[in-house]
């Protein structure tokens, strides 16, 4: 039962159902809508054996009671009350195996763009919400810069193929900050070729991988020289560490 595929169910404008699938069995990862989910099942006729929900916002979890209603599934989330019918309850190290698949997930906590938010890491995969983009890093709206820089930095600790599936399609947009940050990374042009080829045939740019985002993502390359250098002019006084430097690259693409 180890075969499976994972396919990117598209909803609202930018946001992706991870779909982990058989033949028989499909799982989601942040269900933020279910009309798309519940037309994908009914086309491919699968059965809906679990829900995996990352944080709380409503575009990760708006779809899961309704899916509920349809599936008596269990639930996999964080040790937030935010989020309803959650069965499981979850926290860092914490670890499950995804039910009709033969796939053991671990826990991550990764608090910064929401205080609970955690990714699920297994069988070489990460699905890390909306901590970590493509060439990019979720907003802090209820985390710090340091924060996130310890979530970035456990993920980095992941093997290099580690592949990495986020809740958003935010690649160009990111990397066009990214150039900007980071200017003279060559890796990033490569990026941007390798994405608008894919977005113009109306293609997913994920997922990503840790090797990718070691080589292209600002948030994650904060210690490099280019980027220490870029964010201090910009902020206007010297940077001397991570931490600082990811707090200004974020205030500076939250205005930009
Ligand atoms: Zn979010």
């Amino acid at each position: 039962m180890s075969d499976y595929q994972v396919v990117p169910v598209k909803a609202f404008s930018d946001n992706y159902v991870w779909t982990i699938r058989n033949g028989k069995c499909a799982a989601v990862v942040d269900a933020g809508e279910a009309a798309p989910v519940l037309a994908y099942l009914t086309a491919e006729k699968l059965e809906l054996v679990a829900i995996l929900s990352t944080h709380h916002h409503n575009d990760h979890v708006g779809g899961n009671a309704e899916l509920l209603r349809h599936f008596k599934v269990p639930v996999y989330g964080p040790r937030d009350e935010r989020i309803d019918n959650v069965t499981h309850r979850l926290r860092e190290g914490e670890r499950f195996r995804l039910p009709h698949f033969d796939i053991e997930f671990e826990v991550i906590d990764c608090p910064a763009h929401t205080r609970t938010h955690i990714a699920f890491h297994g069988d070489g995969m990460l699905y890390c919400g909306d901590t970590m983009f493509a060439a990019g890093c979720g907003r802090l709206f209820e985390g710090t810069p340091q924060q996130m820089h310890e979530a970035l930095t456990k993920f980095m600790r992941l093997p290099d193929t580690t592949r990495v599936y986020c809740g958003h399609e935010y690649t160009m947009a990111n990397v066009r900050f990214a150039k900007a940050a980071d200017p003279g990374n060559a890796a990033l042009l490569e990026l941007e070729a390798r994405a608008k080829k894919l977005r113009d045939a109306n293609q997913p740019t994920l997922p990503s991988n840790i090797a990718q985002e070691k080589a292209t993502n600002p948030f994650v390359r904060c210690v490099e020289p280019g980027v220490i250098a870029t964010a201090s002019k910009h902020a206007g006084r010297a940077l001397a560490d991570a931490v600082s430097v990811l707090g200004a690259l974020r205030e500076w693409k939250n205005n930009s």
